[in-house]
């Protein structure tokens, strides 16, 4: 079974693709990570992000076990992240790698922006999570907050609007839900709530019914 998450930043699609892998036994990717390595690696390198042909060449020899690395996590590396993830021979080179691993037995979750758009079009469920970007600003303060980092929740407001912005409007695999994709609104789930959800939704489209 391959299932699709995407949605915007901050929306809890992580967390929630990680326990839907759990649950289910399947792997997991993070898709982000790869968008935020390649960031990372221009970053590194003194390189500007808009460089396409660096940023081309770090997408080539991609190395998954840079995932592991906690500064990828940053909000500077996300932001830098949507920036390089919006040139289109970025996410060329990136297209094999994913489809590989969602190709793997005994399947996979894949989350990130257009996963059920582009990645993996005949993914068996397809989940969209949006939240209110009020609610997605103030659970990234509350994270910020638990690592004992200082956080602006108006500047992360901002930041993650702009994100938004950047992520849907970009010409190549802009951030939206495809048309078969169920629409899962966490903005007033806590987290077992979200997974409960999303959950219910992957047995209902196994169970071969249309409403959730
Ligand atoms: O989800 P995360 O915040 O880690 O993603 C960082 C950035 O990487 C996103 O804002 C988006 O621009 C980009 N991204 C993408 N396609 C994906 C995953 C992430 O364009 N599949």
């Amino acid at each position: 079974m391959i299932i699709a998450i995407d949605g915007p930043a901050a929306s809890g699609k992580g967390t929630l693709a990680r326990r839907l892998a759990a649950h289910y036994g399947l792997r997991h990717l993070d898709t982000g990570l790869i968008y935020r390595a390649i960031a990372y690696a221009l970053i590194s390198k003194g390189v500007a992000l808009g460089d396409e042909a660096a940023a081309v060449n770090a997408a080539q020899g991609l190395d998954p076990a840079s995932f592991d690395n906690p500064a990828l996590k940053s909000h500077q590396v996300g932001t830098a992240a949507s920036v390089v993830s919006a040139i289109p021979n970025v996410r060329a080179a990136l297209v094999e790698f994913q489809r590989q691993f969602a190709s793997k037995l005994p399947g996979a979750v894949l989350d990130g922006r257009d996963i059920g758009t582009v990645i993996c079009p005949n993914a068996d469920v397809k989940i969209f999570v949006v939240a209110d970007p009020r609610v997605r600003a103030h659970r990234r303060t509350l994270e910020a907050h638990g690592r004992g980092e200082q956080a602006d929740e108006a500047a992360i407001l901002a930041d993650i609007l702009a994100r938004d912005e950047r992520d849907q409007n970009r010409t190549v695999a802009p951030l939206k839900p495809a048309s078969d994709a169920y629409l899962l609104d966490n903005s007033h789930l806590d987290i077992e709530g979200g997974v409960r959800a999303a959950i219910d939704i992957v047995e209902a489209v196994r169970a071969g019914r249309r409403e959730v």
